[in-house]
């Protein structure tokens, strides 16, 4: 597609935009040009009004009442399915817990089992938290990281591997990974976090057998937002949860002193979910209905394509594929200086994020971004830079959340 060259080709682009309308459905503060959805995404209004609902309705007038009468004891699994869709797997496959952390140890260590060896890797770019997993599951498993497919296929192993990569959206080829871990008998455990929302996911024609995502990203659901696991079924009765607690039974109110897994992947399940997360979770979810998934990763290309095409302009390099077709949804541009430049950009009401040490992302959720957005914020970028409005001593004072 032809990038837009001018602020008046980026209007019609948003015209003709086929997901325009869903922009309405956020509830976005006037005034800022939201480029972080990578990172927290902003809340829908049903959102917001389910949290209302979930907390005046359910939890204070309902009380205990409402783990029936709401729904609340099947959450985990009736958000599970309406997420499903998003990434090509059957409405059972996944259940909504915990955080991504925690079930990166559950899922790790049970693929484990189905490898022989039960060694796990990890890649030297992968998402800190996934390799400090790796390292804590190391105090008492074998785990080598630095070490990509290869070795898991020649191992056994289980390999955790993001699909978009955190800092460079580089994507990977799920099938063609699946096809080499698996001839050697092992395992992949995908990590879906940057990429669910916003790429169209097949994770079943891939032969993917085990993910776990993210929930409060390009999925809007709100800080904290519980995590999901997605488990394929004909593997779900092969592995057993490590966290193996009362709301993974088969029958938890049967108050049984034995554990007995539930069927598929809700044996995933751990304790008490937090409702009012999975609450605005079930909320958010809705602005993706009817969403065509092919529409949507189509965007975040053009969008992503846009944002590259100006960055060069400005002379700037990105460590992002340059093919939309090998990238998710954010764009990382670099420069030395890159902390200061997004905090004066976040002054000026663009919101963007940065990574250590030089990296500016740049996120392009398609359910509300538009293109005259991504014009504006690199016109922004680009007079930032030219008049060093960066350098000033406020936008140099690193905060704890970058
Ligand atoms: C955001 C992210 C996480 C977050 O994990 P939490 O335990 O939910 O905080 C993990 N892995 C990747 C690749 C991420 O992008």
């Amino acid at each position: 597609m032809q990038i837009p060259a001018t602020r008046e080709e980026c209007e019609a682009l948003d015209r003709a935009d086929p997901l325009r309308d869903r922009r309405d459905q956020f509830a976005l503060p006037d005034g800022v040009i939201y480029l972080d959805g990578h990172s927290l995404g902003p809340p829908t209004i049903k959102t917001l009004e389910r949290v209302r609902d979930a907390s005046m309705k359910e939890w204070a007038q309902g009380l205990i009442r409402s783990w029936n009468d709401a729904g609340w004891i099947d959450l985990p699994l009736t958000v599970g399915a309406k997420l499903a869709r998003l990434i090509g797997a059957k409405p059972e496959e996944v259940v909504v817990t915990d955080n991504v952390s925690v079930n990166l140890f559950k899922l790790a260590s049970a693929a484990a089992k189905l490898g022989e060896i039960g060694l796990i890797i990890t890649e030297e770019n992968e998402f800190p938290s996934d390799q400090y997993i790796a390292q804590g599951i190391g105090n008492w498993a074998r785990v080598r990281a630095g070490e990509g497919p290869q070795a898991a296929a020649e191992t056994r192993g289980v390999l955790i591997k993001s699909i978009v990569n955190y800092r460079t959206a580089q994507t990977v080829d799920v099938a063609e990974h699946e096809r080499t871990v698996q001839r050697g008998g092992g395992v992949i455990v995908w990590d879906l976090c940057h990429s669910i929302g916003v790429l169209d996911h097949d994770l079943a024609a891939a032969g993917a057998k085990i993910a776990v995502g993210c929930t409060y990203k390009f999925l809007n659901g709100g800080p904290g937002a519980p995590a999901f696991v997605y488990v394929r079924n004909d593997v779900a009765a092969k592995v057993q949860s490590p966290i193996s607690g009362w709301f993974g039974h088969a029958a938890p109110f049967s108050f049984e002193a034995d554990y007995q897994p539930r069927a598929n992947a809700a044996r995933f399940a751990s304790g008490t979910p937090g409702i009012l997360s999975l609450s605005a979770l079930a909320g958010a979810l809705e602005v993706f209905e009817g969403v065509d998934l092919a529409e949507l990763s189509k965007k975040a290309q053009a969008l992503g394509d846009l944002c590259l095409s100006r960055a060069h302009q400005l002379g700037l390099t990105s460590i992002s594929p340059s093919r939309a077709e090998e990238r998710g949804g954010h764009i990382s541009l670099i420069h030395s200086e890159g902390y200061a430049i997004v905090q004066a950009l976040i002054a000026r009401g663009v919101i963007a994020d940065f990574r250590a040490p030089d990296a500016m992302r740049f996120g392009f959720s398609p359910l509300y971004v538009r293109h005259v957005d991504v014009w504006d914020a690199m016109d922004q970028l680009g007079d930032i830079l030219t008049t060093e409005a960066w350098d000033q001593p406020e936008f140099h004072r690193r905060a704890a959340v970058t």
